[in-house]
C-alpha cells in the first residue's frame, strides 16, 4: 500500500527539507554544517525496559529531508507557517535586538517549533507513533493539547545548528512494553543561531506533567500553551551545559 501524508492522509508524497532553505541563509556562516542526533529511550514506570539507543544522524540538520508529506500540505499550510513565522524567527536567530513579541508572534513561533519537531522526528529510523498529533495539528494549524513549547536565547557554536530528539516509550499500566513497540512521546530541542526551541509532545502523560520553566528559570520562556506577549531575548542566556540538560529533562524525570 502506498504511504500516505502524515497530516491529511492523501497519497502523492513529496520530499521536503526539515529546515527550509531560507533559514540556512539566516544562520551564521560557520553554523551551517552542524549535526543532529536522535536518542530513543524505552521506559516503564517500574524499570527501564531497554537502554537508550543512540543514533547520530549522518547528515546535517539543514540538509536532512523526509518524504512523508503530500504536495498540497507542503506547499499549502506548512508553507503558510513558514511565511508567517519567518520575520520573528529571523530576528530571534540573529539574537541581537531586544524586541517585543506579540501573542500572534509567540503563537507563530510555537506552531513552527511543533511543525519542525514533527518533521525532525520522522528522519529517525523509529519515529514516535503519534498519528493523532499529526492529524490534530493539520486540523487546527496549531500545536495540539499534547504539545508544549519553550524558547531560550543561547550563544554556543555547538547549538548554532542542531536538532536533538529524545523518543520514549512510556507504558502507563499493563505488561511491560515490548522492545519492538514504537516510542509514544518525544522531546525535540532545536538550536538555530542564537535561539533554542524546546518542544515536548506528550499524548500519554499529558502536558501538566512537565515544568522545565521552573528548572531553567529565567532562561526558558514558555510559548505554548497559553501564549503571552514576551520581550526577546529573555533576561538570562541559557548556558550550553543547560541546553544539554534541557534535552535530558524528560528522560531523567521518567527514568
Ligand atoms: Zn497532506
Amino acid at each position: 500500500m502506498a504511504r500516505r501524508c502524515v497530516f491529511c492522509g492523501n497519497a502523492g508524497l513529496t520530499r521536503e527539507h526539515v529546515i527550509p532553505r531560507w533559514l540556512t541563509d539566516v544562520l551564521p556562516e560557520q553554523a551551517r554544517f552542524r549535526g543532529q542526533d536522535q536518542m530513543a529511550v524505552l521506559l516503564h514506570p517500574d524499570h527501564a525496559v531497554d537502554g537508550p539507543h543512540h543514533r547520530e544522524m549522518p547528515e546535517t540538520f539543514n540538509s536532512s529531508t523526509v518524504k512523508t508529506v503530500c504536495g498540497s500540505c507542503n506547499n499549502g499550510f506548512m508553507n503558510d507557517i513558514e511565511t508567517v513565522t519567518r520575520p520573528y524567527l529571523s530576528t530571534m536567530i540573529r539574537g541581537r535586538l531586544a524586541m517585543p513579541l506579540s501573542v500572534e508572534a509567540v503563537t507563530a513561533v510555537a506552531t513552527w517549533a511543533v511543525k519542525t519537531s514533527l518533521m525532525a522526528q520522522l528522519t529517525g529510523s523509529e519515529p514516535a507513533s503519534i498519528d493523532r498529533v499529526y492529524q490534530d495539528f493539520y486540523a487546527t494549524r496549531r500545536p495540539t493539547d499534547a504539545c508544549l513549547v519553550w524558547a531560550a536565547a543561547i550563544d554556543d557554536e555547538d547549538w548554532a545548528l542542531r536538532a536533538e530528539c529524545r523518543l520514549m516509550l512510556y507504558v502507563l499500566d499493563g505488561p511491560p512494553a515490548n522492545g519492538d513497540d514504537p516510542p509514544n512521546l518525544l522531546t525535540v530541542a532545536i538550536g538555530l543561531g542564537g535561539l533554542l526551541l524546546y518542544t515536548i509532545i506528550d499524548p500519554v502523560l499529558g502536558p501538566s506533567t512537565w515544568n522545565p520553566t521552573a528548572v531553567f528559570r529565567g532562561a526558558l520562556v514558555p510559548l505554548w500553551p497559553d501564549p503571552r506577549p514576551v520581550t526577546w531575548p529573555p533576561s538570562r542566556v541559557l548556558r550550553p551545559a543547560e541546553a544539554w540538560g534541557v534535552c535530558e529533562y524528560m528522560p531523567m524525570l521518567l527514568g
